[in-house]
């Protein structure tokens, strides 16, 4: 079995070992009598980093651990023999990545339990952000704030963190926080300083100063609880960063400082509205004088209207107003079609009038194609084709002009 050797030891940067198996499959696994490279666990995201050996030096990408519990060390290009002496070299910026968010954890963790006597169920480290979620079936910023005050104390007393091992029989009268129910025996657990004790295999700073900071972030409803992002350490100070570019940019955009922000969209959000509603209304006045246009310019035929236009350069909403008002403002038929940009056609006719609008519109598709239908006195469709447009609607007016 593999010495793990960031048991011990965080910091342990560089290592020799020697390669006892190369385990066969789709990408070959390199198993070392010990090892500092920590593999995928518990939550926690695996090292990266490099083998050196007389025969050069191998990328090691990734690293697992397999069923039986052997350390696997996946590398990029020819892998090396069983019994090769190497060197091993944790990339040290992720691994600090890793121990500031990990350790970060276990004091949000413990923070929620005691302000509020939450448990964290589980434990998710992603390459830009982490979550933890918690169960609970409420949560208030003012709760986040107050997880947040009292972890970022903890941080800034700077506690030391110390890695003790007890059996479990011991482990069961230490008031743990959490004791996992098939870890191996003895129990690695994670002390930080008058605070937190808990079993974990990860890889944690030595002293709490050493995660720099918490900052949570967004929350959300999960099924069993709570689910808080959050960021640590130098992860912390470049989400700030780019959350303030995003403020800043957003701010100069109306002229204003960030923390006007919400009241400057705010804002915005007014004007807009009143601005639709005052083009809505201009929009209906201008109809209105479209529509009468159109009815003085039309001869009357059996008592009634009848008009044919295709719009070239009005929308659907702007054909169906006119429509409305043609057959409201006199006795008529429309036989209405729009161009752009999505072609439609509107067919109206007065309350009273002996043709079926819905039954017109069907038999116009049926020759251009699309979908659309209506009642009897309104009716609208999307035509496929707009080619012999004029023509179709021409021959249907044509026809109830009779
Ligand atoms: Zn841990």
């Amino acid at each position: 079995m593999t010495e793990r050797l960031y048991y011990h030891d965080s910091f342990l940067g560089e290592f020799p070992a020697t390669i006892v198996e190369v385990v066969p499959g789709s990408r070959s696994g390199i198993v070392l009598d010990r090892t500092a490279f920590y593999p995928t666990s518990g939550g926690q995201l695996f090292d990266t980093g490099t083998l050196v050996s007389d025969k050069g030096k191998v990328r090691v990408a990734e690293v697992a651990e397999d069923q039986g519990g052997r350390i696997l060390h996946f590398v990029e290009g020819d892998g090396l023999p069983p019994g090769t002496q190497v060197r091993g070299q944790i990339d040290g910026a992720r691994r600090r990545d890793h121990m500031q968010q990990h350790s970060g954890q276990h004091l949000l963790s413990a923070a929620f339990v005691r302000l509020f006597g939450w448990e964290t169920i589980s434990f998710h480290m992603g390459g830009e952000s982490c979550s933890i979620d918690l169960s609970t079936s409420s949560l208030n910023p003012q709760q986040i704030g107050e997880a947040e005050t009292l972890s970022n104390d903890i941080v800034l007393e700077d506690r030391p963190v110390d890695i003790r091992f007890v059996s479990r029989d011991e482990a069961h009268n230490l008031g743990l926080r959490k004791i996992p129910p098939a870890e191996r025996d003895p129990l690695r657990l994670i002390d930080i300083r008058d605070f937190d004790l808990t079993a974990c295999g990860g890889t944690h700073v030595m002293r709490t100063g050493q995660i720099g900071g918490i900052l949570l972030r967004k929350t959300e409803k999960v099924k069993h609880g709570w689910r808080v992002e959050f960021v640590c350490g130098n992860r912390a100070l470049t989400t700030a960063r780019r959350d303030f570019r995003t403020l800043t940019e957003a701010a100069g955009l109306v002229s204003g400082h960030i923390w006007e922000l919400p009241e400057q969209i705010r804002k915005l959000q007014a004007n807009a509205k009143t601005l639709h509603k005052s083009h809505r209304d201009l929009l209906e006045e201008v109809a209105s004088y479209h529509a009468n246009q159109l009815l003085n310019q039309t001869r009357e035929h059996n008592g009634r209207k009848v008009t044919v236009e295709v719009f070239r350069d009005r929308d659907l909403e702007y054909v169906k107003l006119v429509a409305q008002r043609v057959v409201r403002q006199g006795t008529a038929i429309c036989f209405f079609a729009s161009t752009a940009p999505t072609p439609a056609i509107v067919f109206a006719q007065s309350a009273g009038q002996p043709h079926h609008m819905g039954a017109l519109m069907k038999e116009a598709l049926a020759s251009l194609g699309g979908r659309g239908g209506g009642s009897q006195d309104l009716a609208q469709g999307g035509p496929e084709r707009i080619d012999s447009l004029d023509r179709v609607l021409e021959a249907l007016a044509a026809r109830v002009r009779e």
